[in-house]
């Protein structure tokens, strides 16, 4: 089932062997799911306790971060600048950026203003102004572990309409966190998140997904934040992801910076928001990594 050895140890960290502790309830859970071929995660997705304790602390470092920043993302610094502080308060903890270089991306985090949806590259040219909303993503990598978020910030005087949707947004990202359950398959995040953009008229990115995370950058399970009713993978505890809408004002198409390679932008030129999370399945829930 997850392709462990009865003889092996068990997942949960109990030092047993497998067949003498969670291998039974494990089929009963996932019986339903293996008869109508849902995809069931690979024996690596699962964390062991000691990773999590791992990416707990990397966890803290991007925590720390965000706190701090919040200080200075103020009306008059570039994303230059806020580019320089992830970075030095990242190297101080002892951590490493995981943007910087992954693929070509050339700083240390995403920094989307207003109508960018995500992967907007920090520049000395893109000073914050009264009115703009932006999105800070931090990746921080701790002795090997990844921790993923990232935040809204509103820059001094926003309009209603941009508030409104940055508001909104959080909800969908908590309220999808709350569909995070054991022995469900992970298509029901997009769906509670879909209905509350719904409601409000907004779009919801479906060009970019939330991701496994913990012990790489980007891994499975695929986390889509739109509804379906495709068979998505099922959730089982030890696993760990990101939640993390885009909610775009219009509709949810998207272009990609033929420039740059990297600059997501609405369609339609509306404002977009994001607000991300790392999120472990725990035996009756979830809990949030990143807070
Ligand atoms: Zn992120
Ligand atoms: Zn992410």
């Amino acid at each position: 089932m997850f392709k462990i050895g009865r003889n092996d140890k068990c997942w949960c960290g109990c030092g047993k062997k497998y067949k003498a502790c969670h291998e039974r309830s494990d089929e009963e859970n996932l019986k339903f799911y293996v008869e109508n071929g849902y995809p069931i995660p690979d024996r690596h997705l699962i964390l062991t306790p000691e990773q999590i304790e791992g990416v707990k602390k990397s966890a803290k470092v991007s925590v720390a971060i965000m706190d701090e920043l919040d200080k200075f993302v103020k009306e008059g610094i570039s994303t230059e600048d806020i580019d320089k502080l992830v970075y030095e308060m990242t190297s101080e903890a002892g951590g490493i950026c995981a943007p910087y270089k992954y693929g070509d991306f050339p700083k240390h985090c995403c920094t989307s203003i207003n109508n960018v949806v995500c992967h907007g590259i920090p520049s000395k040219n893109d000073v914050l102004k009264s009115g703009d909303i932006i999105n800070i993503d931090v990746t921080t990598i701790l002795d090997g572990y990844y921790s993923d978020m990232s935040r809204m910030y509103m820059i001094g005087d926003v309009s209603e309409e941009a508030r409104k949707l940055v508001e909104v947004t959080k909800e969908c990202m908590l309220k999808g966190i709350e569909a995070v359950k054991p022995y469900r398959p992970i298509g029901d995040i997009g769906n509670v998140i879909n209905d509350i953009a719904d409601k409000n008229g907004y779009g919801v990115v479906r060009a970019l997904c939330g991701h496994g995370v913990g012990l790489k950058f980007h891994e499975d399970p695929i986390v889509n934040h739109f509804r379906t009713d495709s068979k998505t993978m099922v959730m089982v505890p030890g696993m760990m992801f990101t939640v993390e809408p885009m909610i775009n004002a219009g509709t949810w198409d998207c272009n990609v910076s033929k420039k740059d390679g990297w600059t997501v932008t609405t369609k339609d030129g509306s404002l977009s928001a994001q607000w991300e999370h790392t999120v472990l399945v725990t035996e009756d829930g979830y809990e949030i990594i990143t807070l």
